[in-house]
């Protein structure tokens, strides 16, 4: 299948391409040039598959065409060593748990899978691959473990020297095998600038191949549709949807995410209605609002996953629905929460249901109490495990109610090898190239 360009300025790629490359030559995203669409059988029985056998059917229409049968339930299979299970909240709301993989956080399923998918493109070839990412936390800790032990690739992440949590550190810093980790005395800001201009350094190209893996890569986008036909299984199977309509939150900051829950409802998925859930960095919310969109500098909030103040897959949505706000405020509805807000919603859910919320599922939560209708059932993605945002969660729920789950505990063990580099460019050349 061919991927384009969201900005339709350059030639059409193979997935291949699309997968190395990343970002288009035009600086759009790309897309798929067709979304197949599943048989209205497939899901009157969709919840007698696994989250594994459902996901391979969704990947079979992404990449069933590129990639043979076998080797893409062996990639897919390997991806997911873990549930996506739905867990019940109140009677109308169930909480989609996305954080039962490596680092605790949904994005370990697309970096895995890109990791994967890239290391089957590349093949035997001779040249070992440089993954280069910035991380404030987050996405370093999820590439650095998705890309591990993988042959051929080698996965370099920069992080800004004090300014990440410990627990957040020892997820990319304790690894060792082909993830080095680079304390770069400086901000995130300073961190992604090396990144950007290495890979527009000629002569390092030359002599080195470099690739990105950040959110925009299609390998790690689209496998992101699988939550959501899971969602819909694991509640058909508890039949919870019997004679009701399904509406889904999602936590957002880049929009990659609830962009692949679109592209699953065009498959056929039955939702019919998504919320995007935000913090203040409110400006796809004001989009949905007004039609108008001002991308501005993000502001730092207690759900720092979704600080984003220029969302990369908001190109994606606006190409999906033909850039009509008439379509894409109906298709979605914005809702968003302060700091403050959010802290009540987690104590409110924790005291009344029992239920354990982090900082960026509150919000999805909060959306669904506020929008459901009659006749409704609700699921929020739940982006992370609390335990990831301990400092926050306990400052509402009280202090040692947040056990260390024992796959962070691990990495915690672990002893932290990084190198200390400077934010000066040429030190970060020279170490590339040494
Ligand atoms: C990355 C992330 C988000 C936002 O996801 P997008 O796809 O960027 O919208 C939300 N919550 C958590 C915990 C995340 O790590």
């Amino acid at each position: 299948m061919k991927y384009y360009s969201t900005n339709k300025n350059t030639p059409d790629v193979s997935l291949k391409e699309a997968v190395v490359k990343g970002l288009a030559a035009d600086n759009g995203l790309f897309m798929p040039e067709k979304i197949k669409k599943f048989d209205a059988s497939f899901f009157d029985t969709i919840q007698n598959l696994t989250f594994q056998e459902i996901a391979f059917e969704v990947a079979n229409k992404f990449f069933g065409e590129d990639i043979d049968e076998g080797k893409l339930k062996e990639i897919v299979y390997d991806t997911l060593q873990f549930d996506c299970p739905v867990v019940k909240v109140t009677d109308s709301i169930y909480s989609l748990e996305l954080f039962h993989g490596p680092t605790l956080a949904f994005k370990d399923v697309g970096a895995r899978f890109m990791a994967r998918l890239l290391q089957h493109f590349l093949g035997k070839q001779e040249k070992l691959v440089n993954v280069l990412v910035a991380t404030s936390g987050d996405t370093g800790s999820a590439v650095a473990n998705g890309f591990l032990g993988v042959d051929g690739i080698h996965v370099y992440v920069l992080y800004p020297k004090g300014k990440v949590s410990l627990i957040q550190e020892s997820q990319f810093t304790t690894l060792g095998q082909n993830i080095t980790a680079l304390e770069v005395d400086g901000t995130f800001d300073d961190c992604q600038h090396l990144v950007k201009t290495a890979f527009l350094d000629i002569e390092l190209n030359e002599k080195l191949v470099l690739t990105s893996a950040n959110s925009i890569n299609v390998a790690r986008f689209l496998p992101q549709a699988f939550y959501y036909f899971n969602a819909y299984a694991r509640l058909k199977e508890n039949g919870v949807l019997d004679g009701k309509e399904l509406v889904v939150s999602v936590p957002s900051g880049n929009f990659g995410n609830l962009t692949a829950g679109l592209i699953a409802g065009e498959m056929g998925l039955p939702i019919k209605q998504f919320i995007a859930a935000n913090n203040e960095n409110d400006v796809v919310f004001e989009y949905l609002n007004s039609g108008v969109y001002t991308a501005r500098p993000s502001v730092e909030t207690i759900a720092n996953a979704m600080d984003v103040g220029a969302p990369s897959n908001f190109a994606r949505i606006l190409d999906l629905y033909a850039y009509s706000h008439k379509t894409i405020s109906e298709k979605i509805i914005g809702y968003r929460y302060s700091d403050d807000e959010i802290k009540t919603i987690i104590d409110k859910v924790y005291t009344e249901a029992g239920y354990l919320c982090d900082p960026h599922g509150a919000c999805g939560f909060e959306s669904l109490s506020e929008y459901l209708g009659e006749n409704q059932v609700g699921v929020f993605l739940e982006t992370a495990h609390p335990a990831k945002f301990t400092e926050t969660v306990e400052k509402v729920i009280g202090e040692g109610k947040v056990a260390l789950p024992a796959k962070l505990a691990e990495f915690m063990k672990g002893e932290k090898q990084s190198q200390n580099i400077s934010k000066d460019y040429k030190e970060f050349k020279q170490f590339l190239i040494k």
